[in-house]
């Protein structure tokens, strides 16, 4: 038997991969790198009502944007495929020859089909199975019934739970009315037992008996739910870990229940702590941002973002809070998961990536900024890229996200630039004339005599001569210098600036500046 970790993220393809998610994946992606396994991607479609193929194309999107492969899971069809797009009841794709969802070699993966809604023909084996063995039954209950049902429970003060009406139903009553078009879902006869799972994070979790009633494993129309697909799947595909959220662990004992009536082999669980807003309630759209799509629009960094979430329920044995991805895979383990939930703090994550925008190589962090200044209207891809990555390296330092680019480029973009307040400040106190009128003459002698590039010495001894000529030193030199040419108090180092800018247009800035008291 191979030993290898197989461990799967299964999403339910109804929106955006949420952060929780993408904390799913990064850990079980994590662990397959660390242990040498195989980290597949299954698609769980078969509530219809609520997956789209958009959807799924999307949360693919957003697994690939965070940088994250997978060994098996579903292909992109290249256009013309064989594969046939679900629409309406036409979903059913029947894999036909293989084998019960045995290994093979199918496109995707040796365990293909990995889209659930293309597997139903699997399902529906095991669930004869369950119905021939007498361990599930076709339940008759309406939706009216049932809701009845549901609403007495909740006046008596007790969890609604099925009643097991249907249970009593004869074969031969069941076959008459499903003859005569009634439409039964199949609902599986939950043993009344104590079930206790060694969590890999949680320690012993006891369920108690009767905590659930005969659940549904197959809705009317014979479309199979959540828990039993993925115990199915997980069975068939050899998943040897299961890392989730702890939401899930209701799920959990359902799922037991049909590894034991199968008589497979339960897989090691590990439920991943909540995670929390600030307020501490569970994360939700309130808190802010909770799509990684919406981060990766805000001008979040993958790297970043791997990193907090790396450290949601997870830490490194050194405490580390900044971990390279390769840090992360070696260090990452089911041991150091946290069972306390943890609080997904925005401004930490800002600061984050803000330190991931400082280190990633220049050239890399500046491609990434291009479309952010682009959608402001920079035209950045039309600059010379050297001078691009200079200047983008002025002002990254004090970037938090790639979104605030833009803004701080605007000291190289835009030469009629309004004085922002403090600088208006300045610009009225009494030694500014001095300065920014020494500035001018030395720019316009630099401009005649060397022309518009200007180096960093250049400008220094350039800056001296504004020194002598106006009489000045220290910030009454270089403030009402900064605002001539760039109308702000704060900013990235002028010598770095004006070399960037060249002599002509930090001249016409100044002279801009001098000339109107408006600006
Ligand atoms: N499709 C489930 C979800 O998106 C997967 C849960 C699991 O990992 O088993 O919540």
């Amino acid at each position: 038997m191979s030993s290898q970790v197989r461990v799967r993220f299964a999403p339910s393809p109804t929106g955006y991969l949420h952060v929780g998610g993408a904390r799913t994946v990064l850990f079980n992606w994590l662990y397959a790198k660390h242990t040498g396994g195989k980290f597949i991607l299954r698609i769980e479609d078969t509530d219809q009502d609520r997956s789209t193929r958009d959807a799924e194309r999307m949360q693919i999107e957003d697994i690939k944007w965070l940088g994250f492969d997978y060994d098996e899971g579903p292909e992109v069809e290249p256009s013309g495929s064989q594969t046939v797009e679900p629409s309406g009841s036409q979903t059913v794709v029947p894999s036909g020859s293989q084998k019960r969802g045995a290994p093979g070699s199918q496109k995707g993966g040796p365990y293909a089909p990995y889209r659930q809604s293309e597997r139903l023909d699997i399902y529906a084996t095991y669930a004869k199975e369950l119905l021939d063995s007498g361990r599930a039954y076709p339940c008759f209950c309406s939706d009216e019934i049932l809701d009845e049902k549901r609403a007495a429970a909740m006046r008596l003060g007790t969890v609604p739970q099925y009643d097991g009406t249907c249970r009593k139903i004869t074969r031969e009553e069941a076959a008459r009315r499903v003859a005569a078009g009634e439409k039964p879902t199949m609902r599986f006869k939950a043993p009344v037992r104590e079930y206790k799972l060694q969590d890999a994070v949680r320690g012993a979790v006891v369920f108690p008996p009767n905590m659930v009633g005969d659940f549904v494993v197959l809705r009317s129309g014979g479309m199979p739910v959540y828990n039993f697909c993925c115990v199915v799947d997980d069975h068939l595909m050899e998943i040897t870990h299961v890392l989730r959220a702890e939401e899930h662990l209701s799920n959990t004992v359902r799922q037991m229940m049909l590894y034991e009536t199968f008589g497979w082999k339960l897989p090691v669980f590990a439920h991943c702590s909540l995670i929390l807003g600030q307020d501490r309630t569970k994360l939700s759209k309130r808190h802010g941002a909770t799509s990684v799509h919406q981060y990766a629009e805000e001008g979040y960094l993958p790297e970043a973002l791997k990193n907090f979430l790396a450290l949601l329920g997870w830490s490194s044995p050194e405490h580390k809070e900044i971990l390279t991805l390769d840090e992360m895979i070696a260090q990452f383990g089911l041991e150091r998961l946290n069972k306390a939930p943890s609080v997904f703090d925005p401004v930490k994550l800002k600061w984050m990536n803000g330190q991931y925008i400082k280190a990633l190589p220049l050239a890399d962090v500046t491609g990434r900024a291009i479309p952010f200044l682009e959608r402001a209207g920079i035209p950045a891809k039309d600059f010379d890229r050297a001078w691009l990555e200079r200047a983008f390296d002025t002002i990254r330092g004090g970037l938090e996200t790639l979104a605030g680019a833009p803004k701080a480029m605007e000291i190289f973009s835009n030469d009629e630039f309004a004085l922002e307040e403090e600088a208006r400040k300045v610009r009225k106190e009494a030694g500014f004339a001095a300065v920014a009128g020494a500035l001018r003459e030395g720019l316009a002698k630099h401009e005649d005599e060397k022309g518009d590039a200007i180096s960093e010495a250049e400008f220094q001894a350039l800056q001296e001569g504004v020194k002598t000529a106006s009489g000045t030193k220290g910030k009454a030199l270089f403030m009402p210098m900064r605002v001539a040419l760039t109308g702000q108090t704060h900013g990235p180092e002028l010598k770095l600036v004006v070399p960037l800018l060249g002599a002509k247009r930090c001249l016409k800035r100044v002279k801009r500046v001098l000339a109107h008291d408006s600006v």
